[in-house]
């Protein structure tokens, strides 16, 4: 019977709480693969089976299992009687052309402490018919194939290589956080990293239409229709913002203007937060990246905010977040050029080095806290959901 084994990653660490974040992952799981052909998913001992109904669903649920968090690998699989010579024959049905490998190994594991025959002869034996079949030679530390038989009371599974999986923890063992989703680069990986530590990430997009075009919104759409294909389900918040910056324009000096926007972001972040039971916000924000990214201006805005700010790529650089955003699939859309809040009724020469006093002050002359209602009040929310319905 063909299956799909998949091997959980850190969560074998977790002591008492294992069973639950096992419980989370085949949740995961069975939501990961809605709309497949799908018999069960199961947990036996350290590992979680997947039978399937139709062996047509393997390249999809492939793809599916690829986005899943928690997952360290996962491998197409024969399930057979634990006796040799179904193990053999299941193997032998598996392996690749003779020209798709120069040398192999057997690896097995046993979770059976009543299986008789030990490890290393079984492994010499199914290795000597491996080795009749293809002719490969046997290469104990760098082989080009490995073959693995693990057994457990009644089956063994066999299988030849293995998928990696993305690690992580499972979607939803983190809590909840809301990340604060610009069309560009950074942001989305950031809230992709919290993602992979298992917190779902309610998303917010500040945008200035009317006063600037619609293509933010869509962008910020787009990247959140990819993010949630890792995490299944996805608020996303968009929030009118060009009426805001307007009037703060009318009453704060330019140099302070962006560290005011952002001070105002965070805090309109923060209310959705409450309104979804999120306990952090997560940005984009690097080190030295842009003016408003300086150590003295992160600071100042942080302190607009009550609760945690995370960010996750502080210490990173460009190529990186690129090579990331490339993997997870957000950078085509992120590149795509927009007209971004930001550059709305923003100075060519901002402050880098904000002082609380000057930013209390400028703060003093807003009505900052029907501000913060009324963009809330006024936001459009979508529930995005993958798959798809
Ligand atoms: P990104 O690629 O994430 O836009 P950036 O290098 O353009 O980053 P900034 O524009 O300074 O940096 O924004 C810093 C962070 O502030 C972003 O990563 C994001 O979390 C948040 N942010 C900025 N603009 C917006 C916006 N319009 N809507 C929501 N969040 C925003
Ligand atoms: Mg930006």
């Amino acid at each position: 019977m063909i299956c799909v084994l998949v091997k959980y990653s850190e969560i074998a660490l977790k002591g008492k709480n294992r069973s639950w974040f096992v419980g989370r992952l085949v949740r995961n799981l069975h939501g990961a693969l809605a709309g497949l052909h799908i018999k069960e998913v199961r947990t036996l001992i350290g590992r979680i089976e997947i039978v399937l109904g139709q062996d047509e669903a393997l390249p999809e649920v492939g793809d599916r299992l690829s986005r899943v968090f928690g997952i360290a690998h996962y491998s197409v699989a024969t399930r057979v009687p634990p006796d040799f010579e179904s193990m053999a024959a299941a193997i032998e049905s598996q392996l690749p052309p003779k020209e798709a490998a120069e040398s192999f190994r057997v690896h097995v594991r046993r979770a059976d402490s009543k299986f008789p025959i030990p490890s290393p002869e079984l492994a010499r034996d199914l290795g000597s018919r491996v080795w009749t079949a293809r002719g490969w030679k046997v290469d104990l530390d760098h082989a080009d194939l490995v073959i693995r038989v693990e057994i457990i009371p009644g089956s063994a599974f066999c299988y030849v290589g293995r998928e990696p999986g993305l690690g992580g923890l499972p979607m939803g063992t983190g809590g909840r956080l809301v990340g604060l989703l610009s069309g560009g680069i950074d942001s989305p990986v950031a809230a992709w990293r919290m993602m992979k530590r298992g917190c779902n990430v309610t998303l917010v997009h500040f945008h200035s239409a009317p006063f600037l075009s619609n293509t933010s919104q869509e962008k910020a759409r787009q990247l959140a229709e990819v993010l949630t294909r890792y995490q299944l389900r996805t608020k996303l918040y968009l929030v009118p913002f060009g009426e805001l910056q307007r009037q703060i324009t009318l009453s704060v000096q330019g140099d302070l203007r962006v560290i005011i926007y952002r001070r105002l972001m965070l805090r309109i972040a923060q209310r959705v937060a409450s309104h979804v039971r999120a306990r952090a916000l997560v940005t984009g924000d690097v080190i030295g990246q842009v003016a408003s990214q300086t150590l003295d201006n992160m600071a100042v805005i942080d302190q607009a905010a009550q609760i945690p700010v995370f960010r996750p790529l502080v210490a990173m650089d460009k190529e990186e977040i690129i090579a990331e955003a490339q993997r997870l699939g957000t950078f085509g859309i992120s590149i795509v050029p927009d007209q971004d809040s930001c550059t709305l009724f923003t100075p060519r020469h901002p402050e880098t080095h904000a002082r609380r006093y000057a930013v209390d002050e400028a703060e003093k002359t807003l009505p900052v806290d029907t501000m913060i209602k009324t963009a809330v009040d006024s936001a459009v929310v979508e529930q995005l959901s993958y798959p798809r319905a």
